[in-house]
C-alpha cells in the first residue's frame, strides 16, 4: 500500500514537498486554502490587466532549473525567461538615477565612475561572493538544519569562516567601496533577506553574485507562470490538489497526528507537512503540542511586511523600468521605523514595478500595469485612511520621477496590507516574507522542521529553513520531503 502524505498550502513550498514526496512513491494530497496556487504569489486579473500579487523579482535562475531537471523538466518548457537589461533602475534624487546594466563590464565602467579603484574592487568582492555563493547554495541550504552535527566536518567549519558567516554584511562591504552611492547599490540585495546590512551575515553577499553575475530575469505573462508550471508538473507527478479546503485543526493519537480536520470532514494520511505559516499552524496545534510558544514567536526579528498597491494606468509611463527603486530618501530612518522602533515609516523607500515594460500581455494596448511596494513593519495598525495616505504620497513622488499627471489615468486600484496578509495566508503579524535572515536566525537557530511532539509533522516554507524568497521556498520543499522520506522508510 502506498504511504499517504498530506501538504499544508499549495504556496511555492508546498508544491515543492508535494511534488518531490510523489516522485518518491507516495500519495500525495494538498490542501489549500485558498481557490487556486501560489500562496503569495498568486495572481488576480481585472480590466484587462494581470497582476502578480507577489514576487516579481526573477533571481537564481540555476535554484529553478535545478528544481525542474530534479523531475526530468527545464523551466522553458513551462515558461519562458527573459533576461532584463537595465536589470533595475535605482532613483537616488529628483534628479539622479542609475540603470544597473547587465553586462558586467558595463557595470565596473559605472562603478569606477563613482569612486576610482571600484572596478578591481567590485572584481575582488565578486571573487569571494561567487565562493559563497558555491558553498551556501550547492551545500549549506540544502541541510535539514536539525542538528549541529550536521555542520560540524572540518570542511564545512572552515567553509563557514571563509563564507563569513560570523561578520556582518555592513563590515564586509565598507571593506570593498566608500562611496555612498555604490554602497547603497550593493546593500539593496541584502533586503531581499528582511534584514539590514548590520545584522546580516556577511556570507550573503552572495546574494550580490545572484543579483549582478546570475541576472534578474522575467518569466514572460509574469511570475505566476513559476507556479502554473508547478502545478502542472506536480499534477503530472500524481499530486492532487484541494482549493478552498482549509486545515482547521488536527486529529491527534498517540503522539501522532493522524488526520486534519477541513470543512468537508477530516482528511487522514501517514504524515503531515505543514506548508502554510508556521505560527498558524502551531496555533491550530494549541499550548503542548506546538514547538515554540507565544514569547519565543513574539522575539522573532519578522521581515517586514508591505503595504502594496495594484494599480492599472490607462496610458504608458515615461521614465519608468520594469523594476525601479526609489532610494530617494533615507533608508536609516526607514529602516528604524520596520526593526527598531516598528512605526509607519515617516518618509519612505518605495519599490515599483511596471512588468509591462517588459511584457505587453500583462496590460491592455497602450496601458502600464503598475505595482507598488513599501516595506513596513509588521503588525502596524492598518487602516483604509493610513493606506490612502501613502498612495497620495506615491503619486506625488512617481509623478515628478514620470514627468506626466498619473492619477487622472488609473482606471483600476487594489491596496493590499496587513490585514489581507491574515486573511488570506493566516500570516503572523502580518508579516509578508516570514522570516529575517539575522546571524541568530540561520540554519540551526530557525524554526525547526519537525514538531518535536508528534513524530509525523513537518513544516517547510519561508519560516524555518533554509528562508524567506522563492529559491529558498522551492529547496526547503525538497529538504523536508527528504527528511519525510527518510522517516518513513525507518
Ligand atoms: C509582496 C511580496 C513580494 C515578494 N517579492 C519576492 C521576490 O521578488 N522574489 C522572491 O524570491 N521572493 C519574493 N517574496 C517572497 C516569496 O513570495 C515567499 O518567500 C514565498 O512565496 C513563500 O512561499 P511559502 O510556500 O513559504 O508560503 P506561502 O506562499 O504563503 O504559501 C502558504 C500557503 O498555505 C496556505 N494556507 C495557509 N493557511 C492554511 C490552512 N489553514 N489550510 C490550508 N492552506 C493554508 C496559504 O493560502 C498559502 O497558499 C515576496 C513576497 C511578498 C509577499
Amino acid at each position: 500500500m502506498m504511504k499517504k502524505v498530506i501538504v499544508i498550502g499549495a504556496g511555492f513550498s508546498g508544491l515543492s514537498a508535494a511534488t518531490e514526496l510523489a516522485s518518491k512513491g507516495y500519495e500525495v494530497q494538498i490542501l489549500e486554502k485558498n481557490d487556486h496556487a501560489g500562496g503569495r504569489a498568486r495572481v488576480f486579473q481585472s480590466n484587462g490587466f494581470t497582476f502578480d500579487m507577489g514576487p516579481s523579482w526573477y533571481w537564481m535562475p540555476d535554484i529553478f532549473e535545478t528544481y525542474f531537471n530534479r523531475f526530468g523538466k527545464k523551466p522553458a518548457d513551462y515558461y519562458d525567461l527573459v533576461r532584463l537589461d537595465p536589470s533595475y533602475s535605482v532613483i537616488l534624487s529628483e534628479t539622479e538615477k542609475i540603470d544597473l546594466p547587465a553586462n558586467y563590464n558595463d557595470l565596473k565602467n559605472l562603478f569606477e565612475s563613482y569612486e576610482p579603484g571600484a572596478a578591481a574592487q567590485l572584481d575582488a568582492f565578486m571573487e569571494q561572493a561567487a565562493y559563497k555563493y558555491k558553498v551556501g547554495i550547492q551545500d549549506f541550504v540544502w541541510k535539514p538544519s536539525r542538528k549541529i552535527t550536521e555542520f560540524l566536518s572540518l570542511k564545512l567549519l572552515i567553509d563557514a569562516i571563509r563564507i563569513d558567516v560570523f561578520s556582518s554584511f555592513y563590515k564586509h562591504i565598507r571593506k570593498f567601496f566608500t562611496s555612498p552611492t555604490l554602497l547603497k547599490l550593493m546593500e539593496f540585495p541584502i533586503l531581499f533577506l528582511g534584514a539590514i546590512s548590520e545584522n546580516t551575515p556577511a556570507m550573503y553577499s552572495l546574494m550580490n553574485y545572484a543579483e549582478i553575475k546570475l541576472g534578474t530575469w522575467y518569466p514572460m505573462g509574469g511570475m505566476h507562470h513559476i507556479v502554473k508550471g508547478m502545478v502542472a508538473l506536480a499534477e503530472e507527478k500524481g499530486v492532487k490538489i484541494t482549493y478552498n479546503a482549509e486545515v482547521q485543526g488536527f486529529e491527534i493519537v498517540n503522539g501522532k497526528v493522524t488526520g486534519v480536520k477541513t470543512a468537508a470532514g477530516l482528511q487522514q494520511a501517514d504524515a503531515f507537512v505543514a506548508g502554510a505559516d508556521y505560527h498558524h499552524v502551531e496555533e491550530l496545534l494549541g499550548d503542548g503540542l506546538r514547538n515554540y510558544d507565544e514569547a519565543y514567536w513574539d522575539k522573532r526579528v519578522m521581515a517586514p511586511s508591505s503595504l502594496l498597491f495594484y494599480l492599472g494606468i490607462s496610458k504608458r509611463l515615461p521614465n519608468l523600468k520594469h523594476h525601479n527603486l526609489f532610494f530617494d530618501r533615507d533608508f536609516t530612518v526607514h529602516s528604524h521605523e520596520i526593526y527598531t522602533d516598528p512605526a509607519w515609516p515617516s518618509d519612505p523607500l518605495f519599490y515599483a514595478s511596471a512588468p509591462s515594460v517588459t511584457d505587453p500581455s500583462v496590460a491592455p494596448e497602450g496601458c502600464e500595469n503598475v505595482f507598488l511596494l513599501i516595506p513596513v513593519a509588521p503588525d502596524l495598525e492598518d487602516t483604509e485612511e493610513g493606506r490612502e495616505k501613502y498612495f497620495e504620497h506615491l503619486m506625488d513622488r512617481l509623478e515628478a520621477h514620470c514627468g506626466v499627471s498619473i492619477r487622472d489615468s488609473i482606471v483600476y486600484k487594489r491596496s493590499y496590507a496587513h490585514r489581507d496578509f491574515k486573511s488570506d495566508y493566516h500570516a503572523y503579524k502580518g508579516n509578508a516574507y516570514g522570516l529575517a535572515n539575522t546571524l541568530m536566525q540561520t540554519a540551526i537557530l530557525k524554526p525547526t522542521l519537525k514538531n518535536k511532539h508528534l513524530d509525523n509533522l513537518y513544516y517547510t516554507g519561508q519560516l524555518t529553513v533554509p528562508g524567506p524568497g522563492v529559491p529558498p521556498s522551492l529547496i526547503s520543499g525538497i529538504v523536508v520531503a527528504t527528511e519525510v522520506d527518510k522517516e518513513l522508510k525507518g
